[in-house]
C-alpha cells in the first residue's frame, strides 16, 4: 500500500474549516487507498504570536524555554486535526515530535535532525489511523524539546517522507505551486512545474520563503519528489526533483533577501589564519554569513566584508568585537539597509555575459550594486534596500522569467524520458546512519590553469560593474567567479573575477581601459591560479564547512585569494603552487563527510 506524505503549512490551517478542510483531503488520500502522515504547522501567525510573548515577557528569553514555548503552536494544530479526522469519522492520532521519535542535536532554535524511529507511526498506520505528526519539533538526548528553525516543518515532512519511504509528499500551501520568484512581491510572477533540487535548494537558501532549504537537503539526498500544492484547489503544483525544467534558459528564478546587513572588518592583517579567526568566531555563534569579499590593500592589510541575516547583526558584530584585538584589525563597519538580489539557474554554468545581463538590468533601473558573489548557478547582489523591489522586478524581466523557456519540459515528460531508482542503492546506505542532517561532501577538486583580475578603486556607483563585464563579454571572455566588496581604504569597491589563463591578456586590456575611463586605483592580473571547489548538499547551512576550510587552509599557510559559496559548492581561489597540498589536506579534513 502506498504511503503520502501530506504536509499543511500556517495558512492551510489558520482557522476550524480550514483544518477541517485539511483533514477532509487526508481522509480523502486514504480512501484513495494510501496510507496517510499529515505533518502540520502551527496554526496561521501562531509562533509569531508565541514569540511576541516571550519578548514580553523577557528581554533575552532562554533558548530552551523559546523553544518549549514555540512548540505549543504545532501542538495545538495536530491535536485539532486529529480531532477534526474523529469528527469527519475517520481515525486519527496526533504526535509531537518527541513522541514519534525525532531526535535532533541540543542546538535550540536551529537544531539538526539527527534520527527518527518510524516504529510508532508505522504501527499506528497499520492500525488505520491516519497519522497526524507535529511539525518544526524533536527532541535532543536529554528529553529537552527542540525547534528546527523558521519554516522547519517543510524540513520535518521531508525528513519523514525520507525514513518511510514515502511515494509522495506533497506540500499543501498557500501557493499553488513554486514560482520564478515571489508571487507576492511580483504578480508577474510565473508558476513552474518542475524545478531542480539544486536550483530550489539555492533559492530557497537566497530567500525564497515557500520552502524551508533544508528540506531540499533532504530531498536531494534521499531522492524524495516534493510536490508543491495549493491546500485549497485540486490543480497540480510544482513538482521538486533533479532534473530541471529547461536545459537552456541561464536563470530560472530570482529571490530577494530584505533583511541583509554588511560587515566589514577593516585592516586585517593579510597573513593565513586572519579570515579562519573571524570566520569561526562567528560560526561558533551559529550565524551563516554570505557573500565574503577580502580585498588585499595596501601594507600588507585587507578587508574582509560579508553580509548576515539582519538579525544576526549584532551578535556577529558581538563575536567580531571579542576578537578585534586578537587579530589586529583596525576597524569594523556595517550597513543595515541593504537588501540581497540572487538568481539561479543550472544553465549559467556554461554560458557566457549571464553576469553582465543582470547587472546591466540592475544599472538600467538605477540600481546600485555595492558586492558581488557568484558561484556556478548563482549570482548575488547587494542593493540597498530601499531599492530592492526595483531590483528583482529588474533582473525578472531581463530574465524573461515571466515567459515559459520553448524547451520547458512537464513532469510528465520528464518521467516519460528517464529511468526510475537509478541510483537507489546509494540512498539505501545512507538513510542507515544515525545522522541524517549529517553534512554530505560529493567531491574535493582542484581546477588548474586559471587567472585572475582585479580592480581596485572602483567607484560604488549605478552602473559600474555591468561596464565592466559588457566589455569583458564583448570581448568574448567567458567569466566564472566574480566578487566585488568593500574597499576599507578610500569607500570605493574592488572588482575581481577569474578567467582562463589563455583569456588573460584580452581581459588586462579591457581592465586597464575600464580603470583609465573612471580614473580607478589599480588594475591586476595573475596567472597560475586554481580553483579548489568543495562540493556537496547544504554547504552554507553548514557553517563548518567555511571553518574547517579556513582552518585547514591557514596551518598550511595556503593564502586565500577569493571565495565563492553557493549551497553545493565552496570554491577559492588559491596559488597553483599550492593547489595538490590544498586538496589533500581538505581530504583528509574531511574524510568523514565525503561520500
Ligand atoms: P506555509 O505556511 O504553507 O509553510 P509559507 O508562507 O512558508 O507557507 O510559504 C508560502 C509563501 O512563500 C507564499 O505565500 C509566497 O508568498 C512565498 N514565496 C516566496 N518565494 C516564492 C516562490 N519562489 N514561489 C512561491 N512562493 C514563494
Ligand atoms: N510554525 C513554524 C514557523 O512558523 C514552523 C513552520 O511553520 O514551518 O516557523
Ligand atoms: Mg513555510
Amino acid at each position: 500500500m502506498s504511503l503520502i506524505v501530506q504536509k499543511f503549512g500556517g495558512t492551510s490551517v489558520a482557522d476550524p474549516e480550514k483544518i477541517r478542510a485539511a483533514a477532509r483531503r487526508a481522509i480523502r488520500a486514504q480512501n484513495q487507498g494510501h496510507r496517510v502522515v499529515m505533518v502540520v504547522s502551527a496554526m496561521g501567525k501562531q509562533t509569531d504570536e508565541l514569540l511576541r510573548l516571550a519578548t514580553a515577557v523577557s528581554e533575552k528569553p532562554p533558548a530552551r524555554e523559546m523553544d518549549m514555548l514555540l512548540s505549543t503552536g504545532e501542538q495545538t494544530s495536530v491535536a485539532l486535526v486529529a480531532m477534526a479526522i474523529d469528527d469527519l469519522g475517520a481515525k486519527a492520532v496526533s504526535l509531537t515530535g518527541g513522541q514519534f521519535g525525532m531526535k535532533t542535536d541540543n542546538s535550540y532554535s536551529k537544531a539538526r535532525i539527527r534520527s527518527i524511529d518510524t516504529s510508532r507511526i508505522e504501527s499506528l498506520l497499520d492500525e488505520g489511523n491516519i497519522v497526524v505528526a507535529a511539525g518544526f519539533q524533536g527532541i535532543d538526548d536529554d528529553l529537552n524539546i527542540t525547534t528546527l528553525g523558521r519554516g522547519g516543518s517543510d524540513t520535518t515532512a521531508v525528513a519523514l517522507a525520507a525514513v518511510l519511504g514515502a511515494d509522495a509528499c506533497e506540500i499543501h500551501t498557500d501557493v499553488d505551486g513554486v514560482y520564478t520568484t515571489d508571487p507576492r512581491l511580483l504578480p508577474e510572477a510565473r508558476r513552474v512545474d518542475v524545478i531542480s533540487y539544486d536550483e530550489m535548494l539555492e533559492l530557497a537558501s537566497l530567500g525564497a520563503g515557500v520552502m524551508h532549504s533544508r528540506s531540499i537537503e533532504f530531498a536531494k539526498k534521499f531522492r524524495v519528489p516534493i510536490h508543491v500544492r495549493s491546500s485549497f484547489s485540486d490543480r497540480e503544483g510544482t513538482m521538486i526533483v533533479s532534473p530541471a525544467e529547461s536545459e537552456s534558459s541561464p536563470v530560472s528564478g530570482a529571490a530577494l533577501t530584505k533583511d541583509e546587513a554588511r560587515i566589514t572588518v577593516l585592516g586585517v592583517p593579510d597573513v593565513p589564519g586572519m579570515s579562519q579567526a573571524i570566520f569561526s568566531a562567528i560560526a561558533a555563534q551559529k550565524v551563516a554569513v554570505d557573500m565574503v569579499v577580502q580585498n588585499v590593500g595596501a601594507q600588507g592589510k585587507a578587508d574582509v566584508s560579508f553580509t548576515v541575516p539582519r538579525q544576526e547583526l549584532q551578535v556577529t558584530l558581538d563575536a567580531i568585537e571579542a576578537i578585534m584585538e586578537t587579530i589586529g584589525a583596525s576597524g569594523v563597519t556595517h550597513d543595515a539597509e541593504v537588501a540581497k538580489v540572487s538568481v539561479v539557474g543550472l544553465a549559467m554554468a556554461r554560458q557566457k555575459s549571464v553576469a553582465a545581463r543582470m547587472f546591466r538590468a540592475l544599472a538600467d533601473a538605477g540600481v546600485n550594486i555595492h558586492m558581488i558573489t557568484t558561484s556556478e548557478i548563482k549570482i548575488s547582489a547587494l542593493v540597498p534596500r530601499d531599492h530592492a523591489a526595483d531590483a528583482l522586478r529588474a533582473v525578472h524581466e531581463s530574465f524573461q522569467l515571466d515567459q515559459r523557456p520553448a524547451d520547458a519540459k512537464t513532469w510528465a515528460e520528464i518521467q516519460a524520458g528517464s529511468s526510475p531508482h537509478a541510483d537507489m542503492d546509494d540512498v539505501v546506505t545512507r538513510l542507515q546512519n544515525d545522522a541524517l542532517e549529517a553534512l554530505t561532501l560529493t567531491d574535493i577538486a582542484i581546477l588548474e590553469g586559471q587567472a585572475r583580475v582585479t580592480l581596485d578603486g572602483v567607484p560604488d556607483r549605478v552602473g559600474v560593474a555591468a561596464e565592466i563585464f559588457d566589455e569583458i563579454g564583448r570581448a568574448g571572455i567567458f567569466v566564472d567567479l566574480i566578487v566585488q566588496g568593500y574597499d576599507g581604504q578610500d569607500g570605493s569597491t574592488s572588482v575581481s573575477f577569474t578567467i582562463g589563463q589563455s583569456d588573460l591578456e584580452p581581459a588586462m586590456k579591457v581592465a586597464q581601459s575600464i580603470c583609465q575611463t573612471h580614473a580607478m586605483r589599480d588594475v591586476r592580473g595573475a596567472d597560475g591560479i586554481t580553483k579548489l571547489s568543495v562540493s556537496g548538499i547544504g554547504l552554507r547551512s553548514h557553517t563548518q564547512v567555511g571553518t574547517v576550510l579556513f582552518e585547514q587552509l591557514a596551518s598550511a599557510k595556503i593564502n586565500v585569494e577569493m571565495i565563492a559559496t553557493s549551497e553545493l559548492q565552496v570554491n577559492v581561489v588559491i596559488d597553483s603552487a599550492r593547489g595538490d597540498d590544498a586538496k589533500n589536506c581538505l581530504r583528509a579534513a574531511f574524510a568523514d563527510a565525503l561520500s
